[in-house]
């Protein structure tokens, strides 16, 4: 896994998902949310809720999480 830009920590699927959808799609650089969430002035938390809402839409930056058949 890339590293933060900003911070230098362990980036994960939705970090990477997030600096493309805020930054640019074809970004090769990624940071993490909490710098992200810095950068554009909003709380983390925030942010956190938005990618959720994109991987409610199916958007593909985003793994989808595992479903549970029974919800
Ligand atoms: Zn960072």
């Amino acid at each position: 896994m890339p590293e933060c830009l900003d911070c230098g920590r362990a980036l994960t699927p939705d970090d990477i998902g997030a600096t493309r959808k805020l930054i640019n799609r074809a970004s090769t650089a990624y940071r993490c949310v909490p710098c992200l969430a810095k950068r554009f002035g909003v709380s983390e938390a925030l942010l956190r809720g938005k990618i959720e809402e994109w991987r409610s839409y199916g958007c593909t930056l985003f793994p989808a999480r595992k479903q549970d058949p029974k919800t």
